[in-house]
């Protein structure tokens, strides 16, 4: 059956488990990055996920409109990498359109989730292929939208994402990168993952375990 609803503690949830997440693999995230970048993006984001947690604080908004807007301005002023605008945008994009309510259902879900990727693209123009977070993202919210079509509830649908976003991200290894620093190494930026799909794939893990 569709429906079930995630709450504003779940979605503290998913941004506690990020931040975790984020520094667990920061060493992994930085190695990545220094093979077709210059070795920040895991540096960024645990900074970027430190500042986020430390700025909701211990009792967060009860508004996830309200709620993402301190995530998301957080993450774009306290990042200078590209990720920081880019993830910061996703996650103000995903409040706005959440609106000031206190729960998601699955519906309101995935329209937050797919604003958040129009505010990547829309910030930074990336196309399927070229090698980006948009790789993970865009399947990760296809297959979110699918699921919850086809009836799942939202366990089930960010399970599914998940995985997609794990498909996209391991997709981006034969591509060329067409944005982003790792565009200046033409050719060269082939045969290694991009470090902006994995933090993603990390990004649909949180979520999936928050509402799980
Ligand atoms: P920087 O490239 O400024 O050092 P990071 O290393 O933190 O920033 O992030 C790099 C990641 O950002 C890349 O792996 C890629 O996934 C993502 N990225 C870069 N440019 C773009 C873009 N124009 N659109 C979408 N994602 C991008
Ligand atoms: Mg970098």
């Amino acid at each position: 059956m569709a429906g079930g609803t995630v709450t504003i503690d779940q979605l503290v949830h998913w941004l506690s488990r990020f931040d975790a997440l984020m520094a667990e693999n920061r060493s992994y995230l930085t190695e990545l990055d220094s093979a077709i970048g210059d070795a920040d993006h895991g540096s960024n984001m645990a900074r970027g996920m430190t500042a986020v947690m430390e700025k909701i604080g211990a009792t967060p908004s009860t508004a996830v409109d309200e709620l993402f807007k301190q995530v998301g301005m957080t993450l774009v002023t306290s990042v200078g990498g590209a990720s920081g605008p880019l993830y910061g945008t996703f996650f103000l994009r995903f409040g706005s359109t959440a609106g000031p309510v206190a729960e998601l259902d699955a519906g309101a879900l995935a329209a937050s989730l797919r604003a958040g990727l129009g505010g990547i693209l829309a910030r930074g123009k990336a196309e399927l292929g070229d090698k980006t977070m948009f790789d993970a993202m865009s399947p990760a919210v296809d297959a979110l939208d699918a699921e919850i079509a086809a009836g799942a509830d939202i366990a089930t649908a960010t399970a599914g994402a998940a995985a997609a976003a794990v498909a996209g991200r391991d997709a981006t290894v034969p591509l060329v990168a067409r944005k982003g620093r790792a565009s200046y190494l033409g050719d060269r930026s082939a045969g290694h993952l991009d470090p902006g799909a994995t933090s993603t794939a990390f990004l649909f893990q949180a979520l999936a375990e928050a509402v799980a």
